[in-house]
């Protein structure tokens, strides 16, 4: 296969870690609620807090979500042990976090991209959240600050930490990675995956490398990203940082670094710490996961229709391309488009409608109510203008196509009574007409707009535009 050239004659090299939030009822090792947005402070505990002599107690639902998006990204799911990773910071008041180290619970997935691309995952871990910092002070970051708030309401809320190989070649490889993986969490309703509220984290580890190199070179981790866009835009940022070192002799330091926003850039952080440093040892609290066959074959069993198999069964359904499926499949609107097919809907009209009119969603529009539209618009009951006046209609108060199109006053003008306007105009515009006939398409829309006009916009647009160039074929 050849190779994807980012700029110049350099290979852009990418692996992602996407921390998502599981959506437990209750936090990893303790029973305080696993809640966004509550008053600072109020979902803690002597666990989560990290209080001398309190158990962790496991979330036996955060180790079943864990598992379930094992067996969804084709990961082996293995006997797994539980890792105190050590280190200091406020936001950590154990000054340690149950993580997962030399054992984690899944191994070895991958996942394949709608374009195709193969993504191998190196392994699913879970995990707790840390508490939240803010620092008060102009700057917003910890030097500089007047000081600081932590909120403990995070810490200890179950995370999978989902690893993938460096495999991935392109900003847009990356952007569509995530988001896979966000519609695969959804499809299991393990995580909401809302990259907005930070239940989804992603942080990038960014390389170039000369084309012909088989060798990786020094790579940097960003942090901070919170938006498909960001993620492209910072990735973008540090490739071109690094060819711009490498092309003046000098080379990047493993670190890791924030992505700014506001500034488009990227600035350091702390220099990465390598897996020594915080001092893994198995957490002496907890027991091995060790799931049976049979757990793990009713985990399986149980997996729900994933993206992939959506898209496909869109394609085969609806005869869609690969990039309308892609795009219902995202906005979670394919299974109203199947159900629109089967009650007998037009799959064309269905697809152009979900995909140009219906991005924002359905509203009160119901699959039925969509299929009849199609089929009055086919029957010629109603214009493809009338339709979609209908259609917006049914999206802000739902009923039914036929009962709006009569409480409108929307019917079609039949093709005789359009053709006698149609001869009467080109009476009346005989130079309009003659540069019509000379090929000027610009007055095709002034004939046109004259109908629309006489008829309040009933006529059809097609048969005006079938009717100019049979006459002007006649004369
Ligand atoms: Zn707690």
């Amino acid at each position: 296969m050849s190779k994807v050239t980012f700029k110049d004659n350099w290979e852009l090299i990418v692996g992602l870690e996407v921390h998502a939030e599981l959506a437990t009822r209750t936090k990893l090792f303790c029973g305080c609620l696993n809640e966004f947005g509550n008053e600072p402070n109020t979902n803690v505990c002597p666990v989560c807090l990290g209080l001398p002599g309190s158990l962790p107690v496991v979330n036996e639902q955060a180790v079943y979500f864990a598992m379930r998006l094992g067996e969804a990204v084709n990961c082996s799911v293995n006997r797994s042990v539980f890792a105190r990773k050590n280190y200091f910071y406020p936001d950590m008041p154990k000054d340690y976090q149950i993580s997962q180290y030399d054992l984690p619970t899944n191994t070895n997935g991958y996942l394949d991209l709608p374009e195709g691309k193969r993504i191998g995952i190196e392994r699913a871990h879970i995990e707790e959240d840390t508490g939240k910092t803010t620092h008060k002070g102009e700057s917003g970051r910890i030097s500089g600050a007047d000081y600081s708030l932590v909120d403990y309401n995070r810490a200890g809320v179950p995370l999978i930490e989902i690893v993938s190989q460096p495999d991935i070649r392109t900003v847009d490889q990356a952007k569509s990675y995530v988001s896979e993986l966000r519609q695969i969490l959804l499809a299991l309703e393990v995580s909401d995956a809302k990259m907005e509220e930070g239940s989804i984290r992603v942080d990038a580890n960014v390389s170039v490398r000369p084309i012909d190199e088989s060798d990786l070179r020094t790579r940097c981790e960003i942090k901070n990203v919170n938006s498909l866009r960001s993620l492209g835009r910072a990735i973008e940022y540090e490739a071109n940082r690094h060819i711009n070192l490498y092309d003046n002799g000098e080379s990047p330091t493993q670190e890791t670094r924030h992505w700014d926003e506001i500034s488009g850039r990227t600035r350091p952080g702390r220099s990465k710490e390598d897996a020594e440093d915080y001092r893994y040892f198995p957490e002496p609290d907890l027991v091995p996961l060790n799931p049976s066959a049979a757990e793990l074959k009713l985990i399986k069993d149980g997996l729900p229709n994933l993206p992939a198999q959506r898209r496909k069964n869109l394609m085969d359904i609806l005869g869609s391309d690969a990039n309308d499926a892609v795009i219902l499949v995202e906005r979670e609107h394919d299974a109203f488009a199947v159900d629109a097919i089967e009650l007998g809907g037009v799959k064309e009209s269905i697809a152009k409608y979900l995909i140009n009119n219906l991005a924002d969603g359905m509203g009160d529009l119901s699959p039925k109510a969509l299929a009849e539209l199609t089929q009055m618009e086919a029957n010629g009951d109603v214009t493809s203008t009338q339709a979609r006046k209908i259609l917006v209609e049914l999206v802000a108060n739902g009923g039914a196509p036929g009962e709006i199109a009569e409480h409108l006053g929307l019917e079609t003008i039949d093709a005789d009574a359009i053709e006698k306007m149609v001869l009467e105009l080109i009476g009346e515009h005989p130079n309009e007409w003659g540069r019509y006939r000379d090929g000027d398409k610009k007055v095709q829309g002034f004939f046109v707009g004259q109908i629309m006009k006489a008829t309040s916009g009933q006529a059809d647009g097609k048969i005006i535009n079938q009717i100019l160039s049979e006459h002007a074929k006649a004369q």
